[in-house]
């Protein structure tokens, strides 16, 4: 998902890392990347100049923190940013009850799919639900929603003989009452085109069916054109939202960003694969996490914000450079870095750790080095020779290690106290690596 652009948009930050701080040139080449960018992954060139604006002032205006550095300040920026772009989101789906939703869009956009996807999605929050083929022409859809409905024991209503889709319409909406179904979804015909014959089929099954929901099954990869599709829909039926599908295979999300803003109207769903459990509640925040690559990044910062005093991270990377680190320090770290939350987010924001391979980094080892030291006297940590088999076996015991746990954190504390000495500027991702026990360079 989104992988193309977020591979560019990591680069840029990464180059804006090196700066010492945000200046009106550096986020100037930023801005201008991020649209070049934005662009190529195909978002609608009004999108991507006003989200660029948007995103040059907010940066400018950024206050200097003294202790975030601009390259986090600046992901942080184009985040907000970013979640803005879907500010006039409504959240979920209509709570009144018995619903209706009429599902439409393109052939081949994934609407049966995200039919049974939505069927689903009700069944689990058990409420009644049912499904309506609405291609009175095509007896080979009203097929494909049968199969789908009934893997997934939901019923399918389905009249074969009927040719009047108003009819058609009128006979769901009768057998739901009389069914006493909560939900029913109305799986409308598609065409190649969003053409005259089809809006004007859609407008007359919107007449019958008095939908409270109307979404439109848009196609993920059709990037800025599904915009567009979108607006042609809009033209002759009230959409309340959008489903956008086939998300899992989109690689550049130029429909994501450019949808919402194109039709004024909230992209509510997105499909991300096949099968019926391949349904998301779109979450701007996640979408934006994704794309960003960061995790929540934001939250760290905003977090860091208060708890990150990059003072004594300075003085910390003084003692590291001096070798006079013991294990006290080291403890000091990772609690820190515990309150902040996930290790490979935060490592990105230490000084000296951003270089660190995050794959070779494992959680658990951290919480059990943790623990290890933790259960050691404060003298113990400060002077690590005074670990003797006796209070190993103490630490151990408290720890909920073995023996040779400990012995295998003393002995990488060593080396790497060793290493230190001969290694300048680039030691403590060096050090971090060796305790993990990952590898040695
Ligand atoms: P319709 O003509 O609009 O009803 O489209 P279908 O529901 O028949 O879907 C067309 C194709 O897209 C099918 O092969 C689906 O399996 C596939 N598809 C639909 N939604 C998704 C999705 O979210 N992810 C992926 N990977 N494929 C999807």
């Amino acid at each position: 998902m989104l992988d193309l652009l977020q591979e560019k948009l990591a680069g840029i930050f990464k180059n804006l890392r090196g700066f010492g701080k945000l200046s009106e040139s550096n986020v100037a080449d930023a801005v201008k990347e991020i649209r070049m960018a934005l662009l190529a992954a195909d978002v609608n060139y009004q999108v991507a100049k006003e989200l660029c604006e948007d995103v040059r002032k907010r940066a400018m205006g950024q206050e200097v923190l003294s202790s975030i550095k601009p390259g986090e300040q600046f992901v942080k920026v184009f985040h907000d940013a970013l979640v803005d772009l879907f500010k006039e989101q409504e959240p979920g789906i209509h709570s009144v009850r018995p619903l209706r939703i009429l599902l439409c869009g393109l052939n081949g956009a994934g609407k049966t799919t995200t039919a049974a996807k939505l069927g689903l999605w009700f069944k689990r929050q058990h409420q009644s639900v049912a499904l309506v083929a609405g291609d009175v022409t095509r007896p080979a859809a009203i097929q494909q929603l049968q199969t789908l409905g009934k893997s997934l024991d939901i019923p399918v209503l389905t009249w074969p003989e009927e040719k009047s889709v108003e009819r058609l319409v009128e006979l769901a909406r009768a057998e739901a009452t009389q069914r006493g179904i909560r939900v029913l979804i109305f799986d409308a015909a598609g065409r190649l085109d969003a053409d005259e014959e089809l809006l004007a089929e859609l407008q007359a099954v919107a007449l019958k069916l008095e939908p409270q929901e109307t979404l439109l099954v848009a196609d993920a990869a059709a990037g800025q054109t599904a915009g567009k599709v979108a607006q042609a829909f809009q033209s002759r039926v009230a959409l309340t939202g959008i489903v956008l599908s086939k998300f899992d295979g989109d690689a550049r999300g130029g429909a994501a960003l450019s949808m919402q803003r194109m039709t004024k109207c909230p992209l509510k769903f997105l499909g991300v694969g096949e099968k019926p459990d391949g349904l998301e509640v779109f979450m701007p925040e996640r979408l934006v996490g994704r794309l960003l690559g960061m995790g929540d990044i934001v939250g760290l910062v905003e977090r860091a914000q208060e708890a990150f005093d990059s003072a004594s991270m300075e003085k910390m990377e003084e003692r590291l450079k001096k070798n006079s680190f013991d294990l006290q320090d080291f403890v000091d770290q990772m609690k820190f870095i515990r309150k902040l939350g996930p290790l490979e987010n935060l490592l990105g924001m230490m000084p000296g750790f951003n270089k660190l391979p995050i794959s070779s980094i494992d959680e658990n080892k951290v919480g059990r080095l943790e623990a290890i030291i933790l259960s050691m006297t404060p003298q113990e940590r400060k002077k690590p020779d005074l670990l003797n088999a006796r209070r190993r076996q103490r630490i151990a015991k408290g720890s909920g290690s073995t023996v040779t746990q400990v012995n295998e954190l003393v002995t990488r504390f060593n080396e790497m106290k060793k290493m230190l000495g001969r290694l300048k500027g680039s030691s403590p991702e060096k050090m971090m690596s060796q305790l993990m026990g990952g590898q040695r360079r």
